[in-house]
């Protein structure tokens, strides 16, 4: 994994919104609030990676669940998912390594593990090289 991925799930296991930070971060957005806002009534997991691989909810995790818990006055389901395994948080609160990993973990670690949506860049910043003004 190069770089952390949201994605927005419904109970079906569909993807319904995704979006890409960096390769430390997730900053806070306000277009994944707005499409936290619009899915919210199809919403059921909201996952993200951890391309470090480090299986827990972090401070800013947990400062963010429960912020968007309380905007949506119920609790969801939070992922976070490594290269190895999938920890969520239930809506009571509890924590548990799934055991059986549905289908939009391979997809969330495919876009994880790529430099930009979904394709690795091959030294393509060398086409981008600014050139001299004027
Ligand atoms: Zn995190």
């Amino acid at each position: 994994m190069l770089v952390e991925v949201c994605f927005l799930v419904s109970p079906e296991g569909t993807v319904l919104w995704s979006d890409r930070g960096t390769r430390g971060a997730l900053p806070d957005s306000a277009d994944r609030w707005r499409a936290i806002w619009h899915h919210r009534d199809e919403l059921a997991v909201i996952a993200h990676t951890h391309p470090g691989g480090l299986l827990a909810f972090s401070p800013e995790d947990r400062t963010t669940m429960a912020a968007i818990d309380a905007a949506l006055g119920r609790a969801l389901r939070y992922a976070v998912v490594t290269d190895r395994a999938v920890l969520y948080r239930d809506p009571d609160g509890s924590l548990s390594v799934a055991a059986d990993e549905p289908a939009w973990v391979a997809h969330l670690r495919a876009a994880s593990a790529a430099e930009h949506n979904g394709e690795v860049a091959h030294g393509d910043s060398q086409h981008h090289v600014p050139g001299t003004l004027g």
